[in-house]
């Protein structure tokens, strides 16, 4: 690979970039499909493919007739175009990853982190272990077509800036743009870690006109919009901060300052919270050997001990799930989504969390906007962040040619 990879993006005319988008969301597209999608003629689509294919930026997938028949059918972006350097920083956890255009995953990195220690700290490990996948991957810099991050707060969209990150302090007007330019001269896209996740759950559904939600529920809760098939960001980019949606005015006091915050009652610190509690004041047996051998109890103890038939733990898991679909009972009924996916560490909490989550969601939603909802894990997993933000790094490069 060749600082060439920029030299083609370069120049492209508005209809190459939307065909280029086309072939990017539907995978291997039939050249049919994709005519049909853009709403162009298939001669006029023909015409833009002849010229991405030999700019190096389409490639031809099928088998190709050796005798001047049938044109190979299907298309996907070429396998050569650079890297997207892809960076998911969760409030306690950073996965970096390298991701080809074509969306496979080349090489990643996963560790634990802490936001709060604030930029300085934490952008230092994002471009040491960029580095070590680069060289790894006997890749340079300049192979990076653009990088993608989200992170866990609020992001002017425009400039790339965190806007008052609740859970991130420190971060307020720090460019992580201009903190990246010295490591690689590429577009630098930042985002909200839930956008991205939507972004991710996007382009894995194919579905160009989806309306649909991503519900995170880690350290705290954040929802990513799917309307019409476009990330949904409000008037100021603040959209979706349903973690403080109340679901109890008696409820306990939350770090926004009001009571009763679902995000204060029912994501990982306050299972975590009650656990504890419940094995000090001795009523579960199973949590307080766990909180003696291990000192600790995190989300996935509690689910275990439910498992296990432990009935406090089992109230507690109970409890969030039934919490959080209240919640989210309220969106549905305002957004009538076709489905939510739901994603972010709690949810390793497993089958009884989610059942109390449906039933709580099927209980207090009109029938209409139930009819067909589904209500289901991510099934990009734990790398539903760093797909997401590959999407990201390609659209912006879509978006705008280019070198920065
Ligand atoms: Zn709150």
């Amino acid at each position: 690979m060749t600082t060439q990879v920029y030299s083609r993006w370069d120049h492209l005319t508005p209809v190459e970039r939307q065909v280029l988008r086309g072939v990017f969301w539907s995978g291997a597209a039939s050249r049919g499909a994709l005519a049909d999608t853009l709403g162009f003629s298939k001669s006029r689509l023909n015409a833009v493919v002849s010229n991405l294919v030999v700019g190096g930026l389409l490639q031809e997938l099928g088998p190709l007739s050796s005798t001047g028949g049938r044109r190979a059918e299907h298309l996907a972006l070429a396998p050569d175009l650079g890297v997207l350097a892809c960076v998911d920083l969760g409030a306690t956890s950073l996965h970096v990853a390298l991701v080809a255009p074509t969306m496979t995953v080349l090489a990643e990195r996963r560790e634990v982190a802490d936001v709060r220690h604030g930029p300085g700290r934490v952008m230092q490990r994002v471009k040491t272990l960029l580095g070590d996948l680069l060289a790894e991957q006997r890749l340079r810099p300049e192979d990076v077509l653009a990088v993608g991050m989200g992170v866990p707060g609020p992001v002017e969209v425009h400039s790339g800036l965190l806007v008052s990150p609740p859970i991130m302090p420190g971060w307020e007007g720090f460019s992580i743009r201009e903190d990246l330019a010295g490591l690689v001269d590429a577009p630098v896209l930042v985002d909200n870690d839930v956008n991205v996740l939507a972004l991710g759950e996007l382009w894995h559904a194919r579905q160009p006109a989806g309306d649909f939600l991503v519900v995170k529920v880690g350290t705290g809760i954040g929802c990513g919009i799917v309307s019409g098939g476009r990330i949904y960001r409000g008037a100021d980019g603040a959209a979706g901060d349903v973690g403080h949606i109340c679901v109890d005015p008696l409820g306990p006091r939350c770090h926004c300052g009001n009571v009763g915050c679902v995000e204060a009652m029912a994501a990982g610190p306050a299972v975590a919270r009650d656990a504890r509690r419940a094995a000090e004041a001795g009523e579960s047996e199973r949590l307080a050997e766990v909180l003696a051998e291990t000192g600790r109890l995190e989300p996935p103890d509690v689910a275990r001990a439910a498992r296990e038939g432990d009935a406090v733990a089992l109230a507690i898991v109970q409890r969030s799930g039934q919490l959080v679909g209240m919640m989210l009972a309220s969106l549905v009924n305002f957004f009538n989504p076709s489905h939510i996916v739901l994603t972010g560490g709690i949810v390793g909490m497993g089958p009884l969390w989610l059942a109390s989550i449906r039933q709580s969601v099927y209980g207090r939603s009109l029938a209409l906007s139930t009819r067909h909802i589904e209500i289901r894990p991510s099934t990009l997993g734990e790398r539903g962040g760093v797909l997401g933000a590959a999407a990201l790094g390609l659209l912006g490069v879509l978006d705008r040619g280019g070198r920065p």
